[in-house]
């Protein structure tokens, strides 16, 4: 399984699925037809599953159209979305898997940015390859989404739930917010090395104007605030060490940065 990753909208990132021996593909969060039609049509590959993560228009935007496209084209998204997924057809909870291709995915249920969010998970077909993370808005290359319709609590569920893949797995978020996330991470934890080393990285790529996603979660971990709330540097600044509150004051701040 390929995946390609095309840009959409001012900064979405929407991502195809592409299966060589059976010319298959599916796309992750269309926000848009045209980048996807075009690419199927490039590759002359039969769109087969649309996975919506969550409802906003940002990643729903295309089903539709590409529904009309493509007749047979199943339309995945979570239960709790029923009635806001444009075409939705398969409700998905935790643990459920889905198949694309020869590919077997498991969908996590990762509340918090709205109350339906889901991701999914390839893990990697043999050792020592990577797995797959299509996390939506949940969880961004330095950041996280914003709390719009869950607490705190969720949110921290569902990351903690997400840091526990291994530290290999490719993380596809559905936006280019590295650069303003990592200038924010830099402001509530100077002293994190790592941190200051991808900063310039994503900086330089950026400049270069490369994307900077995928991202591997094990750089996550050791770079991004959301999921670095119990390190004492982050407990001091948020002036907490309870780890719901912490991370509440640092989504706060963020959401003022
Ligand atoms: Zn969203
Ligand atoms: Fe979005």
């Amino acid at each position: 399984m390929q995946v390609i990753r095309l840009r959409a909208l001012s900064d979405n990132y929407i991502f195809l699925l592409h299966d060589i021996q059976q010319n298959v593909a599916a796309v992750v969060d269309p926000a848009e037809a045209e980048p996807v039609l075009d690419k199927l049509d490039q590759l002359s590959a039969e769109l087969v599953a649309i996975f919506n993560t969550h409802h906003h228009y940002d990643h729903v935007g295309a089903n539709l159209q590409l529904m009309q496209k493509f007749p047979e084209v199943k339309v995945y998204g979570g239960a709790e979305d029923r009635g806001r997924i444009p075409g939705q057809q398969i409700f998905l909870r935790q643990g459920d898997r889905i198949q694309f291709a020869d590919r077997i995915g498991e969908v996590i249920f990762v509340p918090g940015h709205t109350r339906a969010h889901i991701a999914y998970y390839f893990p990697p077909e043999k050792p020592g390859e990577v797995g797959e993370l299509f996390c939506g808005d949940t969880l961004f290359a330095g950041g996280c989404g914003r709390l719009f319709e869950g607490t705190p609590q969720q949110m921290v569920d569902s990351l903690n739930k997400l840091a526990a893949l291994p530290d290999n797995t490719r993380v596809w978020c559905a936006h280019e917010y590295t650069l303003k996330n990592l200038q924010f991470a830099l402001t509530v934890e100077q002293d994190n090395t790592e941190l200051q080393n991808r900063y310039l990285q994503v900086q330089a790529s950026r400049q270069r104007g490369e994307a900077t996603v995928p991202s591997l979660l094990g750089v996550e971990k050791q770079t991004n605030p959301f999921l670095r709330y119990s390190q004492p540097a982050l407990q001091l600044i948020t002036k907490s060490q309870n780890p719901v509150q912490t991370f509440a004051r640092l989504r706060g701040m963020k959401d003022r940065f």
